[in-house]
Parts: C-alpha cells; structure tokens; sequence
C-alpha cells in the first residue's frame, strides 16, 4: 500500500490543488491531505479556518467523485521548532511512504527526516495560486473559475469574501 502525504494551508483550495491530489492518487492507493497551520484564520494570509477547509476540500472532492476511502484530511497546527515538524506530523496521521510537496521548506524538512518527496508538476500557477485569489476576493475581481464549483458556492454560503473583504480593511499585513 503506498500512502502519500501532501501537506498545505489551501487559504483557499483551488484546480491547482485538486490537480495535484488526482496527479497524487495515479501513484498512490490513499492520501492524506495535512491542513497545515490549522490553528490560523481570520487573516488575509489565512483566512479561512481549519473546518472551513475541511469543508472546502471534502465538497471538493466529492464533487469530482474521488472515493473517501482514499484520502484522510486533517488539520495540524503549527510548531516554533522546524527542526521537529516532520516528527510533530507524524504523531497526528497515519503511516506514510511518501510526500507530496513543492514547498522548498517542507521538501528540505521531510528529506532530512529520511522520508522520500516527491515534486508534483506545476499545473499553470499564474492562475491556480492562492495568494492571487485571496486578492482578487479582496478587490472584487472574478475568482469563480479558478476553484471547483463546490468550493466557489461553500465560500460564498459562509460569506467567506465578505470576510477577506473586511479583513482587507482593517489588517494590512498580506
Ligand atoms: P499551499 O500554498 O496551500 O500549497 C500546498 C502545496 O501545493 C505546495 O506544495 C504548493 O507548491 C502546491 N501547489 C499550489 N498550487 C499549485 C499548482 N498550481 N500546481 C502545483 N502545485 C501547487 O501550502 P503551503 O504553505 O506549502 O503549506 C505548508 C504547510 O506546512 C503550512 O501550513 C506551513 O505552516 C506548514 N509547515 C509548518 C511548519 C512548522 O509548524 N514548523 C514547518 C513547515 C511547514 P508551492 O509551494 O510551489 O506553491
């Protein structure tokens, strides 16, 4: 059985994200999809909770018909020692024989935790990015199309853009 982990904040979970789930599940017979930083939200860099995109990725993925026996989802928070966090993951999922990440920190750290990464392809960034859609959120430009359905219509049933929105106007960190 080869178990993948793919970690990530999905701040929001978008095509890009789903592409590199299906691009995981050729390779591998489950998934567990880490909902890292789960203890943020309410900021513009993280705006929405760990349930919120515990919610957000099961529609999602439900709305692509990817069976549930084949992933996990689960939130964990972050830690001060990067030196630790891939030990920290460990004790919060299943086994696993392999990641999934681009991230060059979690890459550096799950490699020196002797644990095999691999790299997903990029799947066209300059749209399925989640900086670019927290600002297009904020300034009112159209985002529909770059997550799936299902999450475009829980964001908006959580009024999720009226939060970034007001975050926007309050908090100026990005
Ligand atoms: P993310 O921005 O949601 O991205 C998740 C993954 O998807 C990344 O590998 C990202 O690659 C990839 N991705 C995004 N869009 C893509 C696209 N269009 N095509 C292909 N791949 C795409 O999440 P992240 O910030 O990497 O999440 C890492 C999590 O680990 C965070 O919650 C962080 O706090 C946590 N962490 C915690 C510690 C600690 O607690 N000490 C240490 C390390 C990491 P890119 O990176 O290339 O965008």
């Amino acid at each position: 059985m080869l178990r993948a982990l793919y970690p990530g904040r999905f701040q929001p979970f978008h095509l890009g994200h789903l592409s590199v789930i299906k691009w995981s599940l050729e390779k591998a017979d489950q998934i567990i999809i880490l909902i890292g930083s789960s203890q943020e939200s309410h900021t513009l860099s993280n705006p929405f909770t760990a349930g919120e995109r515990i919610e957000m990725i099961k529609t999602a993925l439900e709305e692509y018909e990817i069976d549930s026996s084949r992933y996990f989802l689960i939130p964990i928070p972050d830690i001060l020692m990067n030196s630790v966090w891939a030990y920290h993951v460990k004790t919060y999922v299943p086994s696993f024989n392999l990641v999934i990440a681009r991230n060059p920190l979690v890459i550096r750290l799950f490699k020196e935790a002797n644990l095999a990464v691999e790299e997903p392809p990029i799947f066209n960034r300059e749209k399925y990015n989640s900086t670019l859609i927290r600002k297009m959120i904020i300034t009112g430009e159209e985002w529909k199309e770059l997550v799936p359905n299902s999450v475009y219509t829980y964001i908006k049933s959580i009024k999720g853009d009226e939060r970034l929105k007001e975050i926007a106007g309050t908090d100026k960190r990005w």
